[in-house]
């Protein structure tokens, strides 16, 4: 008896609520991403965006991210001194910036640490992939989820470079010495 009864529990009763993410993702809609026919929240963690010229390679991402999903490589370069009584100065200059999304558990810590605005969530869960190598975002597709990211979620007057200046190395980072 107990079976049957659930065999007719109305088809209503069945379904996910409003805004669990469905298992295929299939589009976007007017509110957000749409993923299996359910509307994904504006702001849920889907996949984190990188604001490349934003980063100032200050590595406190990697440093509190608990999974070590973050991997950063960068170099120092001199530049000459600006203005009248500026001296010539240090900055680290991006080289890599990857997140492992095989490793990360969508924490948003990164997202939180960031002092400088430069990693932001969009609403994307529609990157998986058949070889787990492939779950390896490099920083010219982290770049490319800055689009997804809703834009009230942005810093005010963030200037977006095109996608082909995506991955242009990050320069006026912090002085190195
Ligand atoms: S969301 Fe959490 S686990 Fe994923 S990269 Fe950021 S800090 Fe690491
Ligand atoms: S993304 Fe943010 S926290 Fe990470 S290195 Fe760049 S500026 Fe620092």
């Amino acid at each position: 008896m107990a079976r049957r009864a659930r065999a007719e529990r109305p088809l209503a009763a069945a379904q996910p609520p409003a805004g669990r993410a469905g298992a295929r993702h299939v589009g976007r809609g007017g509110g957000g991403v749409v993923s299996g026919g359910y509307p994904q929240p504006e702001r849920s963690r889907g996949v984190i965006a990188l604001v490349e010229q934003n980063c100032t390679v200050c590595m406190l991402c990697v440093r509190e991210c608990p999974d070590w999903c973050i991997e950063i490589d960068s170099h120092v370069e001199r530049k000459p001194a600006e203005g009248p009584g500026g001296r010539p100065h240090s900055v680290h200059v991006l080289d890599r910036f990857a997140i492992d999304y095989g490793l990360c558990m969508y924490c948003g810590i990164c997202v939180e640490a960031c002092p400088f605005d430069a990693l932001f969530w969009a609403p994307d869960p529609g990157y998986s992939a058949l070889d787990v190598r492939d779950l390896v975002h490099e920083r010219d597709r982290l770049g490319e989820w800055v689009k997804d990211v809703p834009p009230g979620a942005l810093p005010a007057g963030l200037e977006l470079p095109g996608a082909s200046e995506g991955s242009q190395p990050a320069a006026g980072g912090p002085a190195a010495d």
